[in-house]
């Protein structure tokens, strides 16, 4: 969860600019949480508290109407609306949210499960879904399975049908100026940064270089990295930083849930 939050933040100021070079400063004042974090902080809630999916991503963005890349336009629609349904959007924004379940749940369909429930809510066509679902799997698979990232790659594409494209051609429609919205898109491509990197840093600055939507892509990239990688102390600490009281109570109350599973006597 905190490694998508991570790639959010550090990708959070190359969203509407230039890719930066190899060794760009990772966090500084202009970096910010967006939407991802917040929405990725919703469907921990949700699961951590028992709360309909709907309601908590519509507490928690209402709570915070104007993050930094602002919402989607679609989505701003849903939250603004008074009747809210779904709206059949294959955006990445499922994918990106949904971290939280591939470390709450356990049991491949529960896993499979609650990731289309929090997709449905306004992501409810078949891409947008399975965007969701492959990421929550495949952080579930690094987590029980230990499974290495050739059976990663083979497996992603067995289940879900997605070809994870090589780096260099993600580089060059990125250098082309072309932004990835899609699941269909952002998921494998940010898949490519996990399976390419060396850690979990690299994880994250492949994914901002590639260009595009940076937020998303390192997010995603990002929420696979912690469950293979961790997460470097210090990049933890720096990260609290950027957060509110209320987004970092929710966190110690994943993490702590997490660590007591792992190790039931804490
Ligand atoms: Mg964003």
């Amino acid at each position: 969860m905190l490694g998508a939050i991570i790639g959010d933040i550090v990708g959070s100021r190359f969203e509407f600019g230039a890719a930066p070079k190899r060794d760009f400063e990772l966090f500084t004042s202009e970096c910010s949480y967006t939407d991802d974090t917040i929405c990725t902080v919703a469907i921990a809630d949700a699961v951590l508290n028992g709360r309909e999916y709907k309601d908590a991503l519509r507490d928690w963005c209402n709570r915070y109407p104007d993050p930094m890349g602002a919402y989607g336009n679609m989505f701003a629609q849903w939250l603004a609306s008074d009747d809210p349904q779904p709206m059949n959007s294959f955006g990445n924004g499922s994918a990106m949210r949904v971290s939280p379940i591939g470390w709450l749940y356990s049991d491949w369909e529960e896993v499979i499960g609650e990731a289309e429930r929090s997709a449905v809510v306004t992501h409810n066509h078949p891409e947008g879904i399975k965007g969701a679902q492959c990421i929550a799997e495949v952080i579930s698979w690094l987590r029980h399975m230990r499974f290495t990232k050739p059976e990663i790659e083979r497996k992603v594409q067995k289940f879900f049908q997605y070809e994870i494209p090589p780096m260099k051609d993600i580089l060059k429609i990125g250098a082309q100026g072309h932004f990835d919205a899609t699941c269909q898109e952002t998921v494998p491509m940010a898949l490519r940064c996990f399976i390419d990197a060396n850690n979990f840093e690299e994880t994250i600055r492949l994914a901002v270089m590639c260009d595009g939507d940076t937020d998303t892509k390192a997010c995603i990239a990002g929420s696979v990295a912690e469950a293979y990688y961790g997460i470097p102390d210090w990049m933890v600490e720096r990260t609290f930083a950027y957060l509110p009281d209320d987004m970092l109570e929710i966190l110690d109350q994943f993490y702590t849930k997490i660590r007591s599973e792992i190790n039931p006597k804490q």
